[in-house]
């Protein structure tokens, strides 16, 4: 019989296709077909670089098997298999060793966001529909500038899927295929987009997409989505992710905080829950360099306050201080610390990597005044589903 090992898998129902763990190993063990994100258990040696940069925790999948999935099983699988009741590798001859694999994750998890779950509450996610070899064929019906910043074009983008059914829910992402291939002749991978509409569309039963585009300079897929015309036909991935999502509890307070397009997900957000008539109230923390460059200001603006608590903050205005997110989560300190203790509180966090290290260390000195660890507050949330981070 074979000696039981410990083997890295995907969860192929929460793994957004970013393909960023894909492009980080080191040793090219990460492979993709036109379904899944998979791990070469021959080529894996577990040095752990793809945990951290995840963003969804979908990587951080392990099982003690007798004989390892094959890459073909994997392509193959819709959902993770369950642990199979075998004996754990044997230990080292060393009295008291530590399991070198429990202890390499433990130091992986450092700088990992966790495994994220999603809100108890949270409706049923439909994922991974449309792949690689099966995109969704969407029509552009809108592609509008939704700024004046004139340093940076950022657009609103409506797909429609026509009689295509393509279920969304607030939070999911979706993979946009730009057309052409790369310098070696292949396909482009999909790159990824928050939705920004509601479950049911721009307009309610109208079952169409938004995404929140800013061009980058030499950016393939944001160029061309910021230059669609509409009625062009847009090949869609997706949907993908399934813990980033919103509870339906109508008594759920959702602290949003997001910087720059980050809001994509926060518009679904805001914008679900007007239409649900949800009574548990909202707060933002915005970040964006000025008012001229925060999306969706005008909108945001005449959400009462009764509804949501916004703190717009910028960085570049002239005149005043830089304020990020962070700052003013420290200067809302007893507001927070009272949202921080409250069972009803759903934390969402997107945009700018660098963002999430700053709020890190706003939520630690919160939680340090109240007498409590905010790492301990946050795995609680975390297990909740009331803690979710998506940055890049
Ligand atoms: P941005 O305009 O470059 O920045 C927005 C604001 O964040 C600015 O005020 C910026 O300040 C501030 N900022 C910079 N570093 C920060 C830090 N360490 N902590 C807190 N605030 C900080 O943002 P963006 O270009 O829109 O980027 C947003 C990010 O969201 C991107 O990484 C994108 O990939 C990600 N995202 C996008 C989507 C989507 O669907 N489009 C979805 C999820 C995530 P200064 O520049 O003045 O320092």
């Amino acid at each position: 019989m074979n000696q039981p090992v410990k083997q890295h898998l995907i969860d192929p129902e929460i793994c957004i296709r970013c393909y960023t763990c894909e492009m980080t190993c080191p040793v090219g063990a990460i492979e993709h077909d036109d379904n899944n994100v998979v791990v070469n258990f021959d080529t894996c040696n577990f040095c752990m670089d793809c945990i951290p940069v995840c963003p969804t925790g979908s990587i951080d999948e392990w099982r003690v098997v007798d004989t390892p999935y094959t890459l073909e099983q994997q392509f193959e699988m819709d959902e993770l298999p369950d642990q199979e009741d075998i004996a754990a590798p044997a230990p080292s001859s060393d009295e008291g060793a530590v399991d070198p694999i429990a202890a390499l994750l433990a130091e992986a998890h450092k700088g990992a966001g966790g495994k994220a779950k999603a809100p108890l509450t949270a409706s049923k996610p439909a994922v991974n529909m449309y792949n690689l070899g099966k995109p969704a064929k969407m029509k552009v019906q809108g592609n509008y500038r939704l700024t004046d910043d004139p340093d940076h074009d950022l657009r609103h983008i409506i797909l429609d899927p026509g009689a295509l059914p393509f279920p969304v829910l607030e939070g999911q992402s979706v993979g946009i295929l730009p057309p052409g291939t790369d310098a070696d002749g292949n396909a482009h991978l999909p790159r990824l987009y928050s939705i920004s509409s509601p479950r049911d569309g721009e307009r309610p039963g109208y079952h169409n997409i938004s995404l929140t585009v800013k061009r980058e300079e030499g950016g393939l897929a944001s160029n061309f989505l910021c230059d669609l015309e509409t009625g062009t036909e847009v090949e869609v991935t997706g949907p993908f992710g399934a813990t980033f999502l919103m509870p339906s509890d109508p008594k759920a307070h959702l602290l949003l905080i997001c910087t720059g397009t980050g809001s994509a997900p926060m518009r679904a957000f805001t914008m679900q829950r007007q239409r649900s008539g949800a009574t548990g109230g909202m707060t933002m923390f915005f970040g964006a360099r000025t008012p001229q460059s925060l999306p969706y200001f005008g909108p945001l603006k005449k959400i009462p306050e009764s509804l949501m608590k916004q703190h717009l903050v910028f960085s570049r205005e002239a005149g005043t201080d830089k304020e990020y997110v962070q700052d003013r989560i420290i200067a809302e300190q007893e507001a927070i610390a009272e949202l921080l203790v409250d069972e009803h509180t759903y934390i969402y966090i997107c945009g700018l990597r660098g963002m999430e290290e700053g709020v890190e260390r706003a939520m630690t000195s919160i939680a340090e005044s109240m007498g409590q660890q905010w790492e301990a507050l946050r795995d609680t949330m975390r297990e909740d589903g009331r803690y979710h981070v998506e940055t890049y």
